[in-house]
């Protein structure tokens, strides 16, 4: 059959996975990040939910026969189905699934919801037992994407031990931990670089549970990383993100001496009370800890923070800034607390009032004049803090001053859709 897989904006690592497993069933696959038409059947591989608000997805999925939605958006199906005219919404993952959708339809797969008589139905996902897949569908521009200075990003493993109330993956993919073998991720590889892509990262949730089992395997995730900067060379290779309790001198050096050498800690705030209403499974002292260690041992750390999570007060705010004081990170990421489907925060924040969360609360602080919201205005203090808490801080110009005011609207404006949508689907949600 033809199948076209639409992966819009940016080539997801599901999309190509999938994209190889139909084309070994013999499959006619073309997979492109813009639209294409003229297959019999298409497949679009989401990775946001605002995704679900785009007009251009909209119109892809309107006048096809035959499409299906995958990613981690269709947790929610309902917000799936009723946002765009597709067939199916493939909730559970996909790969022991696809060749029967594509070749028979959803009906009687596990892990899909499809319309049926004016209702949807559902059936439970079944989780995949082997993640070595055959290899993926490596389109030709795969060598031009850029996805935070890396031009793909490929998945070693899934699950994850943590629970943190904001993110998706322990929802979607369990807490306990599948690990692909050294040889398949490493003959995927070597397939990319003979097409011409140079930049990997390495990714699954956390980086050094690659290999989990009954307790932290390093020798699995520092013989990976050595094998792979064999192939790719060491300034091609990142791991970019780590819990701060599960990485210890080995990893570190591993990181140091098989990757560019950063690391990437999910430190999220300075403040215990919101670290625990967060569910991290650590200490603000932990991610103290885990920053002086990588920069004793030479690695570069940079950190990422969440901003204006529920019920965070300005006191809890001020905690942040002197924790980003502290650790004198190189690099920093700020988000405003993004309540995604599925997870507890974006229950937290349905059942929440209004006041509790600093999305909704105007600002009437230092940044009034900019009109911000009060999550808005910390995350754009948080950044520009971030800056000055560098071990060689940069100037800040007017240009870099626009560009933080920028990405702090985009947040903003984002975030709000988000909840409206949310909201729209409340009773789904709940
Ligand atoms: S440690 Fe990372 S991957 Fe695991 S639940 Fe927390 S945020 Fe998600």
């Amino acid at each position: 059959m033809k199948v076209d897989i639409i992966s819009p904006g940016t080539y997801t690592y599901g999309s190509l996975v999938l994209g190889g497993i139909l084309r070994d069933r013999g499959h006619q696959v073309r997979i492109s990040r813009t639209p294409v038409s003229g297959g019999e059947v298409t497949l679009i591989s989401l990775y946001s939910t605002l995704q679900l608000l785009d007009p251009s997805i909209k119109e892809l999925t309107g006048p096809r026969d035959r499409v299906y939605v995958g990613g981690p958006v269709c947790i929610c199906p309902e917000m799936v189905l009723g946002e765009l005219s597709a067939d199916a919404a493939v909730v559970g993952e996909g790969e022991d699934i696809v060749a029967s959708l594509v070749e028979s339809g959803p009906e009687g797969l596990p892990g899909v919801a499809y319309r049926e008589d004016g209702r949807i139905v559902k059936s439970p996902p079944k989780p995949i037992m082997s993640l070595d897949h055959p290899l993926p569908l490596i389109p030709e521009d795969l060598k031009q994407q850029n996805v935070r200075g890396a031009n793909v990003y490929i998945e070693t493993h899934r699950g994850c031990l943590g629970g943190c109330t904001f993110c998706q993956v322990p929802r979607l993919f369990g807490r306990t931990i599948r690990s692909r073998s050294i040889e398949n991720v490493l003959e995927e590889v070597r397939e990319m670089k003979r097409l011409g892509v140079r930049r990997v990262s390495v990714s699954g949730g956390t980086g050094s549970l690659f290999g989990y089992r009954s307790q932290l395997n390093k020798d699995a995730l520092i013989e990976l990383l050595s094998s792979l900067s064999e192939i790719l060379g060491k300034r091609n290779l990142s791991v970019p993100d780590m819990r701060v309790d599960l990485v210890d001198e080995e990893v570190l050096e591993a990181i140091r001496d098989y990757t560019i050498g950063w690391v990437f800690f999910g430190l999220e705030t300075g403040s215990e009370r919101i670290l625990k209403m967060m569910r991290k499974g650590v200490s603000v002292e932990d991610g103290r800890r885990a920053v002086e260690l990588a920069k004793s041992l030479g690695v570069k750390a940079g950190g990422s923070f969440i901003v204006g999570y529920p019920t965070e007060s300005r006191e809890d705010f001020e905690e942040t800034m002197a924790f980003m004081e502290e650790t004198m990170l190189d690099d920093v990421f700020v988000s405003i607390a993004e309540p995604i489907p599925g997870t507890s925060l974006a229950e937290q924040v349905l059942t929440s009032s209004r006041e509790e969360i600093p999305l909704f609360q105007e600002h009437r602080g230092e940044y009034s004049s900019l009109k911000f919201l009060e999550a808005e205005a910390r995350c754009f203090e948080l950044m520009l803090h971030g800056e000055s808490c560098k071990p060689i801080p940069r100037a800040l110009s007017g240009e870099l001053y626009n560009a933080y005011l920028a990405e702090t609207r985009t947040q903003g404006a984002d975030i709000s859709r988000v909840m409206a949508l949310l909201e729209k689907y409340r009773n789904h949600l709940l």
